[in-house]
């Protein structure tokens, strides 16, 4: 309660519902995350409600939406790209430019952030599940490896079985005739997390790399993830604290001082 909360995003993703509350200072002073409903709009209201009586909100205070369930936010008072979002949370929480990588559930994008915070460019993948965050997880759960516990598990080894298949259902087949052949379940979980991060760098290298390279979107929080981009690509990787909540963070930032 009494969060003076001057503003609020909200980032309607494919995997998870974010909403984040800034105060006056555009610091990140109220946060939720919810696996996302098939009945987003409900969903959204319950979440809004719960924002306003915990921050003890006023009538009027902004509410920025994005992701890519932005469309389904009434309650919007306006509505923004993810990309600028993530671009202006990872700015204003960061203090400097780069190319930063988001990894979420369903889709993963390079944006190029200038010196000002700006979009400089960005590529985007949300046709192919392999480079992203859901790839991972269905293979784990093949593999029987809670989430939180995957980058560790990969990290374990240094063994690594690489995975040839460029799809999600061909690389889940291929996972359990590994398995089959006896092949090591840490080693197969690093080839995997291998096989997601050689797509993302490709993504890079398209955008260019300009230092330094920072990782946003709720694949962050996975540990090998995070080592295994920063030897791929032979450069240091920097985190927000919150990597997961940039999207709505930027979002609620859009229509404050501090953008
Ligand atoms: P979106 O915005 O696309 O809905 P998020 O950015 O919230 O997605 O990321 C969701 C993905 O983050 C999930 O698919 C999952 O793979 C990954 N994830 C979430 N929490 C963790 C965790 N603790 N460790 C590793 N990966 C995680």
């Amino acid at each position: 309660m009494g969060n003076d909360i001057r503003a609020l995003g909200i980032d309607v993703g494919s995997t998870t519902v974010k909403v984040v509350g800034v105060d006056a200072e555009g610091s990140l002073a109220w946060h939720i995350v919810k696996p996302t409903d098939p009945r987003v709009e409900d969903q959204v209201s319950r979440l809004l409600a719960r924002a306003r009586a915990e921050c003890d909100l006023s009538d009027g205070v902004p509410v920025v939406a994005t992701g890519y369930g932005r469309g389904l936010v009434q309650q919007a008072t306006r509505k923004v790209t993810e990309i600028t979002c993530h671009a202006r949370g990872i700015f204003r929480e960061l203090g400097h430019g780069g190319t930063l990588v988001d990894i979420g559930g369903q889709d993963s994008k390079v944006i190029g952030v200038t010196a000002k915070g700006e979009v400089r460019d960005f590529a985007m993948n949300d046709k192919c599940a392999a480079g992203t965050g859901r790839f991972l997880e269905n293979t784990a759960q093949r593999l029987r490896v809670p989430l939180d516990e995957m980058g560790g598990v990969a990290l374990s080894v240094s063994e690594e079985r690489a995975i040839s298949s460029t799809c999600t259902v061909f690389a889940e087949s291929e996972v359990i005739s590994l398995l089959a052949h006896g092949v090591p379940v840490e080693s197969i979980l690093r080839g995997l997390h291998r096989s997601l991060i050689k797509r993302i760098a490709a993504m890079i290298r398209v955008v260019g790399l300009t230092a330094p390279l920072m990782l946003s979107g709720g694949v962050a929080q996975n540990a090998a993830i995070r080592q295994m981009l920063a030897d791929e690509m032979s450069a240091d990787v920097i985190l927000p604290r919150h990597p997961q909540l940039m999207g709505a963070y930027g979002a609620a930032l859009i229509n404050t001082t501090h953008s």
